[in-house]
């Protein structure tokens, strides 16, 4: 059994591609190892929400995760803010983070691209908060995307280095979660290759979208003027409607629109409106499930305490060992 730690920025709705490349794999995961899922409240504020905004972009996360499977009695689940020992590893780790390292990293150079008037040293440390987070509770694997390899090396980079520096073998260096077979791209809906919740407002599905807005992004999906050869190679933009049906609809229903492609007698129209209502079809009981937790402050409120002492008791035990390591004893 590993120890897995994930988190999520508490910054948009969970998508198709969040749902299939994350959550559902997340879902399987916590009855097979000992999970901490956290909502990375801190890690939200280096771009400055409201103090409203902050408590409502929490609890629609927290209910985004619960309707998704998350279990609170399987995993621990918490929010960041919560747990006051990871504020205090995270400075004990800041003094042994050098500041070329975290200016060479790729996801920093490109916040100070895209918003110059805010490099916070948040911003500049976020991979420290981040490693924090993981070996607070002295994870082995992390499920993380291609664009989070780089934080996970630096993780490895910190955890190595405490134990050199301090002459012991205490942190595992975490390695990335492998899904195997079951890692699926989710494509997006405007023609990119990835569905995304910063790529335009057409590109991706929300599984709190109401069914009208469904329907109204499914069928401005982006095609082309249709096929031309029988069985000729389905380009990327129609492979991608297909990739999407794969994860919703019916094989009996793929397989009809698959025949109607291969024989050129396709109308993109009719697999749209069928592929809308799958779609429909397959988030409507996780749209019901998030207005329901939605509404149900209190057992919201119950879960990340719940989740918040499981998780302190961990983070405690780890800070209180580590204070001992760096040489802050008993007199
Ligand atoms: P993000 O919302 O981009 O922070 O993504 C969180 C996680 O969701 C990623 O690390 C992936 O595991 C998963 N994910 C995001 N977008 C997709 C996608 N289009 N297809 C599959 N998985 C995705």
């Amino acid at each position: 059994m590993e120890t897995v730690v994930s988190g999520i920025r508490p910054t948009g709705n969970l998508h198709l591609g969040n749902y299939f490349g994350a959550m559902k794999n997340f879902v399987k995961m916590q009855y097979k190892h000992k999970c901490y899922f956290f909502i990375a409240d801190f890690h939200s504020l280096t771009t400055h929400p409201t103090p409203e905004n902050l408590m409502e972009n929490i609890k629609q996360v927290l209910a985004e995760y619960l309707a998704c499977g998350l279990d609170p009695e399987a995993a621990t689940i918490y929010l960041q803010s919560d747990i006051h020992e990871i504020p205090e590893l995270y400075l004990l780790l800041n003094m042994i983070s050098y500041l070329g390292e975290l200016e060479r990293c790729t996801s920093f150079k490109e916040k100070v691209r895209v918003q110059p008037d805010n490099v916070n040293a948040g911003l500049l440390t976020y991979p420290v908060l981040m490693a924090t987070d993981i070996i607070i509770h002295k994870a082995t694997k992390v499920p993380v995307g291609k664009d989070q390899e780089q934080h996970l090396e630096m993780t490895r980079n910190f955890a190595s280095r405490f134990n050199r520096m301090y002459n012991v073998n205490y942190f595992p260096e975490p390695v990335a979660y492998n899904f195997g077979e079951e890692l699926i791209k989710i494509p997006g809906l405007d023609g990119s290759g990835k569905m995304g919740k910063s790529e335009g407002p057409n590109n991706a599905i929300f599984l709190v979208d109401e069914p009208e807005v469904i329907r109204k992004k499914v069928m401005k999906a982006v095609t082309d003027a249709g096929p031309t050869e029988i069985n000729q190679k389905k380009p990327e933009v129609i492979e991608n409607l297909f990739l999407l049906m794969n994860a919703v609809s019916a094989s009996e229903t793929i397989k009809h629109f698959d025949d109607l492609y291969n024989d050129c007698t396709l109308k993109y129209g009719n697999l749209k409106k069928q592929l809308a209502e799958d779609i429909i079809k397959f988030t409507n009981p996780f749209r019901e499930k998030i207005k329901e937790l939605k509404a149900n402050n209190a057992y919201l409120k119950k879960v990340a305490e719940e989740g918040a002492e499981k998780a302190r008791k961990s983070a405690a035990k780890t800070l209180k060992e580590v204070r001992e390591i760096v040489g802050f004893k008993e007199f």
